[in-house]
């Protein structure tokens, strides 16, 4: 038999990239392995579940059977790759050589772990998956107090939407504003208001740096010695691309795994996506920028070599008490901010000496100008 096209990975990079693929090619051997149970769900759901009161099984949309039913493919569960050969082009499960014909890596990224002191480190919990958030959705029930570790985009989420699940809320983040690598303090003190209007606290500055088992819960230690009580913390402090078995294979890293535009990486035959991926020099977390991805690469595997370019890419940040949508200043552009509106509503935009476009924060009824504006952002990958 012919050796299969191997996605590592069923995230929605993977399962969008093998979708694309059963468009253009029907035939050829395709193989789907995953460490996780390999339902097919989409991650963004997962920072509104609590709001609307879904389970895991409620946010997952199809069994890892009825995805290889539909995608004409082998979809193999808790399965973990160990390594890749490239030279011999196959990968390892343990001591079981797969061979690939061609293999993407669609593996995506893992969360970044704090060293805590204390009895309690148990009762943090990340969220990046779906087992994720069964997991925190089990240890939360019954209980009334969260703790939320960061507050970048994810971090956020998870504040108003825990609030609106019925939870008190508590933010702890070392940095003097909201998702401070993504927002115009205006905009990000919009929706820090809107936040705390439904009753969130913002510890801006410390760490925690111990967890402490009490009678009535936990309480975290701050470094800036304040103590905060609660009954369970959430770690949104973020995400590393996984590149160490990619790295170990001699294939070329930096932030993420290193792709060409055709999504090719330093090695024949093996190519990234999602996540993990640094595609002409970016690592994008968002699900826009995959999508293009997959579709490009659907393309290339199916023998119409194509490269990958990228549009504007605004992102919707799901804090429903104060709408945002923003659209980072790309890599290397300089420009000035002018700031208009008030409270809740901010128009923030980031222009070049010649008056063009770079970047926008919108919050409130702002958001509504999103559609104009977005015409004038410059392409990510031209
Ligand atoms: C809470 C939350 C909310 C978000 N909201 C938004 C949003 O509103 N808009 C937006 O654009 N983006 C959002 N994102 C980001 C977006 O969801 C991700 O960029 C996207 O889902 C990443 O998909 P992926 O397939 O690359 O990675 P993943 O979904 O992480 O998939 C990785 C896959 O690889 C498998 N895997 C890993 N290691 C191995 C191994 N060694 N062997 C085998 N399999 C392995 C895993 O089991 C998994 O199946 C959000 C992210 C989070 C966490």
């Amino acid at each position: 038999m012919n050796a299969p096209v191997v996605i590592v990975g069923t995230g929605l990079a993977g399962y969008n990239l093998a979708r694309e693929f059963r468009k253009l090619d029907s035939e050829t051997p395709l193989l789907l392995i995953t460490s996780d149970d390999g339902r097919s769900y989409s991650k963004p759901m997962l920072s509104t579940g609590f709001g609307k009161n879904k389970e895991a099984d409620g946010l997952s949309m199809a069994t890892p059977e009825a995805m290889a039913e539909q995608l004409k493919a082998q979809v193999r569960t808790h399965t973990r790759i160990s390594g890749i050969d490239p030279g011999h082009k196959q990968l390892w499960i343990g001591e079981e050589a797969v061979p690939y014909r061609d293999l993407v890596l669609a593996w995506g990224a893992q969360t970044v772990q704090v060293p805590v002191e204390g009895d309690a480190q148990d009762a943090i919990f990340p969220i990046n998956d779906l087992e994720d958030y069964a997991r925190f959705r089990a240890a939360a029930a019954g209980k009334r107090r969260v703790l939320i570790l960061g507050a970048g985009l994810i971090g956020c989420e998870f504040a108003n939407d825990l609030i609106a699940g019925g939870y008190e809320v508590d933010v702890v983040a070392p940095c003097e504003q909201v998702m401070p690598t993504l927002l115009h303090p205006a905009a990000a003190a919009a929706v820090q208001a809107g936040l705390e209007s439904l009753g969130a606290r913002f510890h801006l500055g410390p760490v925690l740096t111990r967890l402490q088992r009490t009678e009535n819960g936990l309480e975290a230690h701050l470094s800036d010695g304040s103590v905060v009580p609660c009954d369970v913390v959430l770690s949104a402090i973020g995400l590393r691309p996984r590149i160490d078995m990619a790295a170990a294979a001699g294939i070329k890293v930096n932030r993420g795994i290193e792709v060409d535009r055709q999504l090719k990486t330093s090695h024949a035959n093996i190519y990234a996506l999602g996540d993990c991926a640094e595609v002409d020099g970016l690592n994008l977390l968002y699900v826009m920028p995959l999508m293009s991805c997959a579709r490009a690469l659907a393309q290339t595997l199916a023998g119409n070599t194509t490269a990958v370019s990228y549009g504007a890419m605004p992102i919707t940040v799901k804090t429903s008490v104060c709408p945002l949508v923003v659209s980072p200043v790309p890599r290397g552009c300089e420009g000035v901010w002018t700031v208009e509106g008030q409270g809740a509503d901010i128009k923030a935009l980031c222009r070049d000496a010649d008056g063009k476009l770079l970047g926008y924060a919108l919050t409130g009824e702002a958001v509504r100008e999103k559609l104009a504006l977005n015409k004038e952002l410059p392409a990510l990958l031209a």
